[in-house]
């Protein structure tokens, strides 16, 4: 009997992924999670029934939602990541060496222990043993109040804006996390599809911008997301993440990336005109 797990993107579309088993399904006190192992994707961890992450084109949402930050930052010395439980973003941050000390602050901590259970690749820095990391279990709103003015990078690595991650889009969460930013610092959330979630962009870069003075959008090609045109929003206090980028210090770099590279760091700012039309003010 051949098995296949389908993503609902809207009614009548959906992606489908033949799996050999289930390796891990259960619920925690925030949604239910099942970590299945397919036949071209490799693991994928789902929650609530929606894609997070797979073996095979993780990479690409990792580089994205963590380098073009640190390579506009011209400091990152402290960075926080909001969600990102399977550790990517961590395993991504710590690859710069100026980063001093990442921050994850995660709400389920079921997320963090089967993702150390069965996605080694993109766990091993949120093992508990890395000198540079620390782990918070708790929910990124309640931290981030207690913690202000004390990051150079924040990024938002959250589920999409259901369940807890309801308020991670909202204006009073972006007003928090710029108040947890140093006066020179850069915020980047994952910002769904410009193909299926315009509203949500809408509503997303609208309470962005009544909060940033510099806030543009970045795209990413990411084949088990909805239509794989997926994006990020990039907000920042001062460094514009085109007109401030230095190139040749990311060119620099001494570490090898699968996806990002200094001249894409650019390129991925440039957007289709329905994606801009999607947040114009
Ligand atoms: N790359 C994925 C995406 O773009 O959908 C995100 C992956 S990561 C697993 C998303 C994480 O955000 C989940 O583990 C979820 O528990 C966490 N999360 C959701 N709301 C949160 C909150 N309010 N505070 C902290 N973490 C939260």
């Amino acid at each position: 009997m051949e098995l296949w797990y389908t993503e609902k993107h809207s009614d009548n579309v959906g992606i489908t992924l033949k799996i050999t088993q289930t390796l891990f399904s259960g619920r925690s006190d925030f949604q239910q999670l099942e970590i299945l192992d397919t036949l071209e994707y490799g693991r994928m961890m789902l929650l609530d029934g929606l894609v997070m992450v797979t073996e095979r084109d993780e990479f690409i949402y990792h580089d994205m939602i963590t380098h073009p930050a640190l390579f506009t930052h011209p400091a990152p010395r402290k960075v926080l990541v909001i969600g990102g439980g399977d550790g990517g973003s961590i395993r991504e941050i710590v690859r710069h060496p100026e980063v001093e000390l990442a921050v994850l602050c995660e709400i389920d901590g079921l997320v963090i222990e089967k993702s150390l259970e069965f996605l080694p690749s993109m766990s091993s820095a949120i093992n508990g043993e890395h000198p540079r990391v620390k782990l918070h279990v708790d929910d990124g709103l309640a931290y981030i109040r207690q913690h202000q003015g004390e990051f150079d990078v924040i990024l938002v690595d959250s589920t999409d804006p259901i369940g807890p991650a309801v308020g991670l889009f909202e204006e009073d969460f972006y007003r928090l996390v710029f108040s947890a930013l140093k006066e020179d610092g850069i915020m980047v959330a994952q910002s769904e599809s410009p193909f299926y979630h315009a509203e949500i962009q809408k509503n997303m870069f609208r309470n962005l911008r009544t909060v940033f003075p510099i806030v543009e959008m970045y795209q990413a090609f990411i084949p088990t997301y909805p239509s794989g045109f997926w994006s990020f929003a990039f907000a920042s206090k001062k460094y514009h993440p085109v007109r401030d980028f230095d190139a040749e210090r990311a060119a620099k770099r001494d570490f090898h990336t699968r996806y990002y590279n200094e001249n894409l760091h650019l390129g991925a700012f440039m957007l289709p005109t329905f994606a801009v039309e999607n947040i114009a003010e």
